[in-house]
This record gives structure tokens, C-alpha cells and sequence, in this order.
């Protein structure tokens, strides 16, 4: 039984505009009948926009209507589990009392189930596009930060945010000593900031896809990628030098090259201490890393093949680091042992910095500490640890 949606004839019964508007929603505007699913909001040959649609009852309102019930009509008149949203002709048959054994209930349910499943289905699509913006901004010494939010809507495309504000960890306000106790209370605002945001438990589990934008020291880079490891789908970002933008270059321009370059000691000596040198945005200094930890440190360096502040122009380049990190990760594991930690002397650009601390694996990598790097004359300091764990 059929009442025209936007008309108001006595007797009949409207449902409510709230149940009607969801209707609609749930149809995306089209003929639930099977294999009609004709637009109703504007006329296809005229493309003049009106409502073209009926709202159909599937058990009549009245008990005498087709398929009405003596219970059921009255209980089901406004219910969106009873309406169908259809085209005048196929508001027709399912109104016609000649029809009603072609038209069952059940069939008519499955139809609209069909309907509104597929609907959901593909509209369901865009869900995957969505993402949590973080934005994660520590001042370096007396420089502090921001980000324009047009830019970063610009950035993450395809994708849109998942809300219009950021997440933000900010701490262009705080103060902080670049020492021991300077980077222990930097690493406890940000882990407590991080769990007001990313909530433990089930809200977490919204969180599976984020993306980053980050301005900071490299080892709280290096901390905020150990806090997000276990996060599935993380996009980072960065600002190119070349076009002043967060958007990442095509790949095309530099396929096929060897990215990184991974070099490491003739031979591992266990009873000396282990670093790793990142040189991506620059090259560092060995000497440097020598002079910290012995001359017989083992030394390993993953390095770009072109050094430089504009290195990092593409994900394929991101992307490549990861694995090859990763890669060199597991076979210092092997010979350096769980325990035994690694040094980590970093000129690398926020998604590079971001992504070694993210790749480490929780209790089966060893320790790394991360230094930081105070100038040309002061060379590399101990700033903080990510993935402590103890023997046993
Ligand atoms: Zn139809």
C-alpha cells in the first residue's frame, strides 16, 4: 500500500519526516523495487528536479490494505522497516490488491534488503579515504611551528579528514632543556598527550588509518614513531623545499634508481658497542659517532643515494627506507643479539625520523638510543631510549 511522499491526502498516513528523510537516505534516492533502481529525485528525460518517489508500505497500513495485518498494519504504519521508497509505478503493483500474491512480504523485504545493502556497500567504499590527521609540533630550540590546514587538506588527497580539527600534539609553548631530564619530560607530555588522543581499547581501534605531519627534534621524531608502531595504516608528510608544499612528488621522475645505500663493519665484534647512522637529509659524520662509542664501535649506515635536504621527494622513497631499515634491523639483530643496544645517529627528514622509530619492533629489536644533533661543533648528545626492555 502506497502513499505519495510529498502530498498529504486524508486518511493516509505520512510517516514521520525524520523516518522519511532516513528512507531516502537509505535508498540513495532511488527505486528500491528490484532491478528499477530509478532516480527519483529529478526526472531523467527533463532533468527537472522534483520528488518523483512514493513511500510504499509492505504491510499496509490499514489491515485491509494489501498485505495487511490485524496487528501488524498499526504497529508497522510509520516504521522504516516496513517502507519502501519506490517510482509511482512501482508504487502501483505494490499498492494493487491484484498483485499481492506476485508481491509477498517477504519478497518485498528482500528487495528492500537487497537495495539498501548494495547501497551501503558501495557508499561504504569512501570509508577507506578517511583519515585522522595528527599534528605534531615541538619547537627545536627557539624555533616554533605551524602549519597551514589548507595545506594539509591539499596533502592527504584522495583522502579527507576525519574531522575538520587536527589532532594536535603542540608543545610550542613548553620550554624544555635539552637534557637528560629535558627529553624524560618532552617524552612524558607526548606519551600522555598521545593517550588523551588515541584512547586504549576500543576507541583505538578507530585509529586505523592516520596521517602525519611533524615538526620536531629528530629523537622525539624517532619516540612519536614508536608510539604509533602498532597502528596498521600511518601516512607521513613532509614540507618539499623545492614547491614549499606538504604534497608528495610523483614517483615517476626518479623510477628505477637504488635509493639507499646500507654499508656495515667487516666484521661484528660483540664486546663492542653498536651504531647505526641514518643519512638521508645530510651525511653524518663518523668520526663524530667514533669518538662516543670507541673507535672499534660497529659502525652500519643506511645512506641515500644523493644526501641532501631535498632528497625525500616521493613515497617510493619513503617507502624504500622503511624496508631497507627494516632489512638492516633484522640482521644486526642477529649478530648484536636482543639486548645489546644500538645507537642511532639520524640526519634524516620527519617521515624518515618518524619511520625508524615506527619500524622497531616491540621487545624483539634491541634498545635504540637515539641521539641528537646539536651543531657542527657539538656534534651528536645522548637525548633518550625507545623500546627499553631488560634481559629476561
Ligand atoms: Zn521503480
Amino acid at each position: 500500500m502506497a502513499i505519495e511522499a510529498n502530498t498529504k491526502k486524508t486518511g493516509r498516513v505520512q510517516p514521520p519526516s525524520m523516518v522519511q528523510k532516513q528512507l531516502w537516505a537509505k535508498a540513495a534516492g532511488r527505486c528500491e523495487f528490484r532491478g528499477c533502481n530509478k532516480i527519483l529525485y529529478s526526472d531523467n528525460l527533463t532533468q527537472l528536479r522534483d520528488n518523483l518517489s512514493i513511500i510504499s508500505h509492505i504491510i499496509a497500513y490499514e489491515k485491509d490494505g494489501p498485505r495487511g495485518d490485524a496487528i501488524l498494519s498499526e504497529k508497522l504504519k510509520t516504521d522504516i522497516s516496513n517502507l519502501m521508497l519506490t517510482c509511482k509505478d512501482h508504487g502501483k503493483i505494490i499498492d494493487s490488491y491484484e498483485y499481492i500474491a506476485a508481491y509477498p512480504v517477504e519478497l518485498l523485504r528482500e528487495y528492500k534488503k537487497e537495495h539498501e545493502d548494495r547501497i551501503k556497500i558501495l557508499t561504504g567504499v569512501l570509508e577507506n579515504f578517511k583519515t585522522h590527521i595528527l599534528l605534531f609540533l615541538i619547537p627545536i630550540g627557539e624555533r616554533t611551528f605551524n602549519i597551514d590546514q589548507s595545506q594539509i587538506f591539499q596533502a592527504i588527497q584522495p583522502k579527507y579528514p576525519s574531522s575538520e580539527n587536527p589532532y594536535s600534539i603542540d608543545l610550542s609553548e613548553v620550554c624544555y632543556a635539552e637534557t637528560k631530564e629535558g627529553w624524560s619530560f618532552l617524552c612524558q607530555t607526548i606519551n600522555q598527550k598521545f593517550k588523551d588522543i588515541f584512547k586504549t581499547g576500543a576507541n583505538r581501534r578507530d585509529f586505523n588509518h592516520i596521517s602525519v605531519f611533524a615538526l620536531a627534534p629528530i629523537p622525539l621524531l624517532v619516540f612519536l614513531g614508536s608510539l604509533i608502531g602498532d597502528i596498521d595504516h600511518v601516512d607521513l608528510y613532509h614540507k618539499h623545499r623545492s614547491t614549499d608544499k606538504w604534497t608528495w612528488k610523483d614517483t615517476s621522475e626518479d623510477d628505477g634508481e637504488d635509493y639507499y645505500q646500507i654499508t656495515g663493519p667487516e666484521k661484528h665484534n660483540t664486546s663492542s658497542k653498536t651504531a647505526l647512522a641514518i643519512s638521508v637529509s645530510g651525511e653524518i659524520d663518523k668520526t663524530n659517532i667514533r669518538g662516543i662509542l670507541g673507535a672499534d664501535c660497529n659502525l652500519y649506515e643506511i645512506k641515500a643515494a644523493k644526501p641532501g635536504l631535498d632528497f625525500l621527494s616521493s613515497k617510493a622513497k619513503l617507502l624504500a627506507f622503511s624496508s631497507a631499515y627494516r632489512e638492516l634491523l633484522n640482521d644486526i639483530r642477529c649478530v648484536n643479539g636482543h639486548y645489546n643496544e644500538i645507537h642511532l645517529f639520524s640526519a634524516a627528514p620527519p617521515p624518515v625520523a618518524i619511520e625508524s622509530g615506527r619500524t622497531v619492533l616491540p621487545k624483539c629489536d634491541p634498545p635504540i638510543k637515539v641521539y641528537d644533533f646539536i651543531g657542527k661543533d657539538g656534534g651528536f648528545i645522548y637525548a633518550l631510549t625507545i623500546n627499553e626492555h631488560s634481559k629476561g
